[in-house]
């Protein structure tokens, strides 16, 4: 479809009415007066780019272009896919464009259009996030190859023939090849194969294929693509669920196909809170709709996908950075076209364009990995309650844990609350204890309570695994000089280098900076007078083998060589009971099943408690909890031990007793004696730039600015600015300021007419702005 309109005489009718309302009756009677005259439509096409405006582009009339379509235009020297934009319902910066100087959509993609839902989606994001639609629509455009269909694939298929002379590798392939085909009965159903697939499945080279093919051994032939998953299947094989699992799974299912709702499943780690969600998901597949399910760290978790393919006979698809392109791309065309039925994704999955969906689950709903800081800062818990709510269907959050912003909605009655108080048959939640830290004088170099090393003891004599969790990567977290008190810092971010010891590097964790671990002062030039400070998980480690010289020990943590896969690879051996000992941060607190596992030690359970953040006490409550559920989960007996310079802490306290009631109430109150989210919203500005004197500057100009708009909104309070506490990440040099604003704000309009206040940005200068942030640096 490619045309060229050059010679044509444009006429312009302008056309945002409507949903393919198109009115054409003046330009028809022209058309047909004159054959050259082709009329012209103008759209307003929404680009991945950074602006407010959807840009309009003429385009022939009769293609028919409605809202939703995805279109590939001009921008510059370049070509970029961007999707009509409904611009009577969202507006499109409201510039008029002189028709004259209006420039052609070049193609109109043979994929599905993004709905209606969609677009109402990704403008409701841009209005409360403050980001452009553009870059939330980016976010639905990811895999622009997905745009056009998936091209067959060529193959070959067996015509008969003999080759000149037989080879072992020849015979190999022919026996192949020939497997179904039957010359004397007339009846052929040769077996189609790739090229490639052949060589592979005959175990020889590609070159031995060619060989034959060069020969006319082979007819060529295309094979249309395949599903990239099976259909899951309702009825496969339904779980037999004990009576307070039934009960929970019919409420759920009862709300499929019953309009917008949200429920809320408060229930202990192993519960079975999967097996029950699992269960609306099969009554979501029953009336036929498309299902999505966000999971963090979804690409660590195969075990899922197993358990879902033992439910439903096929796994779902996943969604997730890691996907090959071309796996990205099938999966985006699929759930497009509705050959898929079931995602299970990380957040960028809310952005797929479903086209049939009925349900979205959000599991550990609590999670931080949820929250996007960079580009759209967005929740994609929250917004999959607002796409559910678009669309008109059930959405399901599922944590041991509930946010407190979930667990209040739960309480005000806002959500549906459904709650499963025990672990599945009889397995027990794990003793707790705290090992007070503040009166032990343990060695140097020595992080381990005796207590601790006890257990562990213990543990491995019973066969059982113990995990130390310790949320720190690498082997210290700062060196010191002894002789000069030097501090190894990164030149680019406020942060300190932490040793690596295997890598034999100092490394930023912020910018990924990294240097050759020195053998003098840079400072001083003392030799031999570098120290470590404070333990990380390759520090425990030698501890750990120093004590335990005969366990096998395995160190998880993101630095591990082999990336992802390998990371699989080792959570799957000590689900298989391969290792005594697991150290391992924050990836090996998350969903997975160990049978083995009786013990957790945290080593440092007040890392999260320190730092100015207001959600430090709920973030350490569920990381704790969530740690400490790893134990006892196939009805072992097990034990968790948190090792704790404050003890008496409310955070730690209420873990101890296991009385989490105690917890939500404690901290509902404080939040609600300080007006924070939930019961106010808060928002962030960082203002940041390569020098500190101009990120100072704009942020004072900025805040100056904008205070007569802050003085007269309603239930606004503007705090700052300030330097950010990570005064610096990256070179660039960060300035904060913090609304807070009552439930009935309206934050958005505020923080418009606040920004808009402000002096433009000039050279190096960025202004973020971040609705209710979960971090605080
Ligand atoms: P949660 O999601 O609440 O942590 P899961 O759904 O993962 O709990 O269940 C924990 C473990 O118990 C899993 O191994 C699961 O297969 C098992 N389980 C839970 N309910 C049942 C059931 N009704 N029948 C068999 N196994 C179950
Ligand atoms: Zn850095």
């Amino acid at each position: 479809m490619d045309f060229s309109l050059s010679k044509r005489t444009p006429i312009v009718t302008r056309d945002d009415a409507g949903f393919g309302q198109h009115d054409m009756s003046s330009t028809d009677l022209l058309a047909e007066a004159d054959p050259n005259i082709v009329p012209l439509s103008v759209h307003p096409v929404l680009l991945p780019i950074p602006t407010d405006m959807a840009y309009s582009y003429s385009a022939p009339a009769d293609w028919n272009l409605a809202p939703g379509d995805i279109v590939r235009v001009p921008l510059g020297p370049r070509k970029v896919a961007g999707v009509v934009w409904p611009a009577h319902k969202y507006g499109d910066g409201g510039k008029e464009v002189d028709p004259a100087k209006l420039r052609e959509i070049a193609h109109k993609f043979p994929c599905p259009p993004v709905g209606e839902d969609m677009l109402d989606f990704v403008a409701w994001v841009a209005n409360y996030t403050l980001a452009s639609p553009g870059m939330v629509m980016q976010m639905v455009l990811r895999v622009p190859a997905a745009f056009d269909p998936e091209p067959p694939m060529p193959a070959i298929i067996y015509n008969g023939g003999e080759p000149d002379r037989l080879t072992g590798a020849r015979t190999k392939v022919l026996e192949l090849a020939r497997e179904t085909y039957d010359a004397s009965s007339g009846n052929n159903q040769p077996l189609a194969w790739t090229r490639t697939g052949l060589a592979k499945a005959a175990g020889v080279s590609t070159s031995v294929v060619d060989g034959l093919i060069k020969q006319n051994l082979f007819d060529a032939v295309s094979i249309e693509p395949r599903p990239v998953v099976a259909k899951p299947e309702a009825g496969f094989r339904p779980t037999d669920l004990s009576q307070a699992q039934a009960q929970v799974a019919d409420e759920l299912s009862s709300r499929i196909g019953d309009g917008f709702s949200v429920t809320l499943i408060d229930g202990v780690t192993g519960s079975g809170k999967t097996e029950v969600y699992f269960e609306a998901v099969a009554a979501a597949l029953e009336a036929g709709q498309q299902v999505l399910i966000l999971i963090p760290e979804i690409s660590l978790t195969t075990s899922f996908l197993e358990r879902f393919e033992k439910r439903f006979g096929a796994p779902p698809a996943p969604w997730h950075s890691d996907l090959t392109p071309k796996n990205r791309e099938r999966i985006w065309r699929q759930v497009a076209s509705g050959e898929v039925r079931v995602v299970a994704g990380a957040r960028s999955a809310l952005f797929l364009p479903f086209n049939e969906p009925g349900l979205i689950i959000v599991d550990e709903e609590h999670d931080l990995a949820y929250k996007q800081d960079e580009r759209v800062a967005y929740n994609a818990r929250d917004m999959a309650v607002v796409r559910a709510r678009i669309g008109g269907f059930p959405a399901i959050l599922a944590s041991a844990t509930p946010s407190i912003e979930s667990h209040v909605n739960a309480d005000t009655g806002r959500y549906h609350r459904v709650v499963l108080p025990n672990r599945h048959s009889g397995a027990v939640l794990p003793d707790l204890s705290v090992v007070d830290m503040r009166g032990l004088k343990l060695p140097a170099n020595q992080f381990l309570s005796p207590n601790l090393k006890q257990a562990m003891t213990e543990t491995i004599e019973r066969d059982e695994q113990s995990l130390l969790f310790l949320n720190r990567r690498g082997y210290a977290p700062l060196t010191l000089c002894r002789a000069c008190g030097h501090r190894f810092e990164c030149t680019q971010c406020t942060a300190w280098l932490v040793e690596h010891r295997f890598r034999g590097t100092l490394e930023c964790h912020h910018c990924g900076h990294h240097q050759a671990k020195p053998e003098s002062c840079p400072s001083c030039g003392a030799l031999d007078y570098l120290v470590p400070c404070g333990p990380g998980v390759e520090r425990l480690a030698e501890e750990v083998e120093d004590a335990f010289p005969d366990a096998r020990t395995i160190i998880l943590s993101s630095d591990l060589m082999g990336g992802t896969n390998r990371l699989r690879l080792e959570l799957e051996a000590i689900e298989r009971g391969e290792a005594d000992i697991i150290i391992g941060t924050q990836l090996v607190a998350k969903g997975h099943n160990f049978p083995l596992m009786t013990l957790v030690g945290v080593v440092d359970a007040d890392l999260g408690l320190s730092g100015g953040d207001p959600r430090a006490a709920e973030r350490t409550f569920q990381m704790l909890s969530q740690v400490t559920g790893r134990a006892g989960r196939f009805g072992r007996k097990s034990q968790g031990i948190l090792q704790s310079y404050q003890p008496d802490h409310p955070v730690m306290q209420a873990i101890i007793a296991g009385d989490r009631d105690l917890f939500y109430e404690r901290e509902i109150q404080m939040r609600q004696r300080g007006h924070l989210p939930p019961f106010g919203r808060l928002a962030a500005i960082i203002i940041s730039a390569n020098s500190k004197t101009e990120a100072e500057g704009h942020a004072r100009q900025l805040a100056s600015a904008g205070r007569p708009v802050a003085e007269q909104a309603e239930g606004i309070t503007m705090l700052g600015p300030a330097e950010a506490p990570m005064a610096m990440v990256r070179g660039r040099h960060r300035q904060r300021l913090l609304v807070h604003a009552t439930r009935q704000a309206d934050i958005q309009s505020f923080l418009r007419a606040f920004l808009a206040a402000g002096p433009k940005t000039r050279g190096s200068v960025r202004v973020n702005t971040d609705v209710d942030p979960q971090s605080f640096v």
